[in-house]
């Protein structure tokens, strides 16, 4: 079993693929090769539009410029989301999960901190000047600000077919991957065995070391092949379909908003996210629930709610049917899957794309040099992933559970049935004590305890506990707390818009080009 690790075969060049070779090759240099092999037949899922924050060290990480990566994706500046309808539907119903992480101190005391001395603020607005800074559609930086460098922690909208596009041409001139447009028609080796090579359609037999599987909801190696099974989840989370459009906007000065808008409908929810050009516009709903006739009605309504000068007749809409699980194990033999192959969880707080960087970051980091350690990584690798899918499973859910909404489909969702039983154990213990860093083991936690207190609070959940104050220096509360609104009125003071900047940038790039 002992064999150096020198061929990288990925399949698949959608946004898994591009970006798991980009890091690969940019990190591992010319000590191993990476190939791509992308169907001519077979398109991408190409909706992803919201990133997390880590997509910044990625893009750095790969040598991308991201001034190129604004302009050529039509990227924008994400800074989190804001939720509006999600507890009872009514007009004034509506809060905000922002990217920024909280003042100094434990949580336990930012509750009671926020419960003793700032009741009529909602705790965001408490704890961190981000809300106002998007609630104004200002930018998370100003225009002279380094690349990547950060005033307020933000992550991307995109276009993800034009991100696949960028990569493409990143990582075959600048990173050293070959690229070849060509369908895989066969996976060669036995279901017990490692995969030796791939039979395509004009290229041959392609021969490799290890084999990332990024073939979309396909999962040609990992699931087709290997016949790895499907964990299940759509009992937990129900949505399985989305009406998508992209929506012009009536002209370039309308302000592009710097946080995801996600507003509730009967049987789901909208997206809106802004891109430079254009918006993207998506409604999620369970089939179960309900027809695609009222998803129509309900996106119907949305659009002409929100502005949007053409009527969904005019425009082209796309419907897509997404599963809601994930593989039983990720990697198996010599053989990872990444990206949608791997699993999907509906699109609510945008957890694909930073799913897949974190599984090329732990693959780079954890590089198989030879055959004979792989074993080991995978089965590391395969209990880090399930402990991540299913806290992510916990997060999108907390967003259902918490609803007061009355229709079926949301009282379905707060069904003890349907939420899982560690979500259930910890909202029992939040009515005692606010979420702390103990709650959650890993280190790197896609979602950590900020980002439950953010949903927490903003939804109107009741914590019982308020007795850790002594503790607390009186005085320095609040100082903190008035430092808090002194960087609300510097930042909205000097930040430029989020159109002002994005339009700067543009410039900066077609005159540097
Ligand atoms: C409705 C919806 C909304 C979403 N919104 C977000 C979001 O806001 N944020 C986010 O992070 N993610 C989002 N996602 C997920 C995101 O779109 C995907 O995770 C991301 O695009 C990665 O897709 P992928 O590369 O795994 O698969 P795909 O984009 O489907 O790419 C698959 C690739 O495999 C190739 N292929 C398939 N079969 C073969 C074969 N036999 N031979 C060779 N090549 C083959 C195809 O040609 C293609 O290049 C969303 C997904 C959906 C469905």
């Amino acid at each position: 079993m002992s064999q150096a690790i020198k061929n990288v075969v990925i399949v698949g060049g959608g946004t898994a693929g591009w970006l798991t070779a980009s890091l690969l090759a940019a990190r591992h240099d010319t000590s191993i090769q990476v190939t791509i092999i992308e169907s001519p037949e077979v398109s991408s899922v190409g909706v992803g539009e919201g990133t997390w924050p880590t997509m910044r060290k990625t893009l750095k990480l790969i040598g991308l410029s991201e001034k190129e990566f604004l302009t050529t994706c039509d990227a924008s500046f994400k800074q989190g989301s804001r939720f509006d309808g999600w507890v009872t539907g009514d007009s004034d119903d509506s809060y905000q999960h922002p990217f920024a992480s909280l003042i100094n101190g434990a949580s336990h005391d930012i509750y009671n901190v926020w419960k003793e001395f700032s009741s009529d603020r909602t705790f965001a607005d408490t704890v961190c000047a981000q809300t106002e800074v998007c609630a104004q559609g200002l930018a998370p930086k100003q225009k002279n600000a380094p690349e990547y460098a950060a005033a307020l922690n933000y992550a991307y909208h995109l276009d993800a077919v034009k991100l696949a596009k960028l990569l493409t041409s990143h990582a075959t001139t600048k990173l050293g991957v070959r690229h070849i447009s060509d369908h895989v028609m066969q996976v060669i080796g036995e279901k017990d065995e490692d995969i030796s090579a791939l039979r395509t359609r004009e290229h041959g037999n392609i021969q490799g070391d290890l084999f990332i599987d990024c073939t979309g909801l396909n999962s040609l190696l990992l699931g087709k092949h290997y016949e790895i099974g499907f964990v299940d989840k759509s009992d937990v989370l129900f949505n399985d379909t989305a009406l998508t459009v992209q929506v012009p906007y009536a002209d370039d000065t309308v302000p592009i908003a710097s946080e995801t808008i996600s507003t509730a409908h009967d049987n789901g929810w909208i997206w809106d996210i802004a891109l430079p050009t254009r918006r993207g516009i998506g409604c999620v709903y369970s089939s179960r629930h309900c027809s695609d006739e009222k998803a129509r009605s309900a996106l119907e309504t949305y659009l002409k709610a929100s502005g949007s000068l053409l009527e969904l007749d005019d425009l082209s809409v796309r419907k897509i049917s997404f599963p809601s699980g994930y593989r039983e194990k990720f990697w198996h033999r010599n053989c990872i899957a990444i990206g949608l192959s791997a699993g999907f969880l509906e699109p609510l707080e945008a957890s694909a794309l930073v799913l897949v960087e974190l599984s090329a970051e732990l693959l780079v980091e954890n590089f198989p040099s030879d055959r004979s350690v792989m074993d080991i990584l995978a089965k590391r690798f395969n209990e880090s992933f399930i402990y991540r899918w299913e806290r992510i499973i916990d997060f999108l859910k907390l967003h259902y559970v918490l609803s007061k909404r009355p229709q079926a489909y949301w009282q379905d969702h707060r069904s003890d049935m349907s939420i899982p039983e560690r979500l259930q154990d910890l909202l029992a213990l939040w009515k005692q004590q606010p979420p702390s860093r103990d709650d959650f083991l890993a280190l790197d936690e896609v979602f950590p305890a900020a980002s439950y207190l953010y949903v927490l609070y903003g939804m109107g959940f009741e914590t019982r506990q308020k007795n850790s104050l002594k503790f607390l220096n009186k005085d320095e509360v609040i100082k903190q707390l008035q430092m808090v609104q002194q960087k609300v009125r510097t930042l909205t003071a000097v930040m430029p818009s989020n159109r002002a900047l994005l339009t700067n940038l543009k410039k900066q790039y077609n005159a540097e080009a």
